[in-house]
């Protein structure tokens, strides 16, 4: 690239930037979920909830059923302050497998953390965003609302039937990953996040992996301080939806 092309792009990538700096605010929801499956471990967990805990924040935790069998006292604890919502028995890739063991996978899933927690779950996220059709209805003949698709990207999944709500997994604007919001926050700061994300929005969903937190410790302390100092409020999907 010549020296004039540089300068020419680098001035309209700052024009960008500058302009939308301008027209960001801050987020007024925050909708935080977890993704608690078989490769994490207690212990990451219980640091999420330590950290929800200091700033006294609201959240959802899609719990894999297998993960609930090997860790009762852990998910009945998470219960008590946060609404618990399924993530399948086995983390299976629902389009690989048929519609018996689909539907197996969503009531059995249920059945395990509604007798373990004494509440109703009402929510369901798919592995992996493995949707189709088929398992659409499913989802809808036994959950309140569906929590598996990216805000903005409705052209990839399958249409929502009707009376099924729809709460988005990330409304993350390019690359829908929290390692990559974590890295740019602890490598670049509030400016980093604004370019992976959509500031713009009222209300923001991230979907965030135990493991993921467990390695940007402190980046996650300081996503929750941020928002919460800005004064947005944490909603449980279920408080989001009015079905609490
Ligand atoms: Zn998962």
């Amino acid at each position: 690239m010549s020296r004039k092309a540089f300068f020419k792009y680098g001035l309209i990538i700052c024009l960008i930037i500058v302009v939308s700096l301008y027209f960001a605010k801050t987020p007024k929801q925050v909708l935080l979920s977890f993704d608690v499956e078989e490769v994490n471990t207690p212990e990451q967990v219980n640091f999420i909830l330590e950290e929800l805990s200091a700033v006294n924040a609201s959240a959802t935790f899609f719990v894999q059923g297998n993960f609930a069998l090997e860790n009762p006292d852990l998910i009945k604890k998470i219960s008590k302050k946060y609404e618990i919502s399924s993530h399948t028995m086995t983390h299976p890739r629902l389009q690989k497998i048929n519609e018996s063991q689909v539907k197996w996978e969503l009531t059995e899933s249920k059945k395990v953390l509604m007798n373990m927690t004494n509440k109703t779950i009402k929510g369901f996220r798919a592995p992996y965003n493995g949707l189709n059709k088929e398992t659409m209805t499913l989802i809808k003949n036994n959950y309140e609302y569906d929590a598996s698709m990216f805000k903005g990207y409705s052209w990839f999944f399958p249409p929502i039937p009707n009376g099924l709500k729809e709460v988005p997994i990330s409304t993350m604007l390019f690359i829908p990953m929290e390692d990559v919001i974590f890295t740019y926050y602890l490598k670049m700061g509030d400016f980093g996040y604004f370019l992976m994300s959509n500031k713009r929005k009222e209300t923001i969903s991230i979907d965030f992996h135990p493991q993921h937190i467990w390695e940007h410790k402190l980046a996650f302390k300081y996503l929750l301080e941020k928002y919460s100092s800005q004064g947005a409020k944490f909603m449980s999907h279920e408080e989001y939806l009015g079905i609490k």
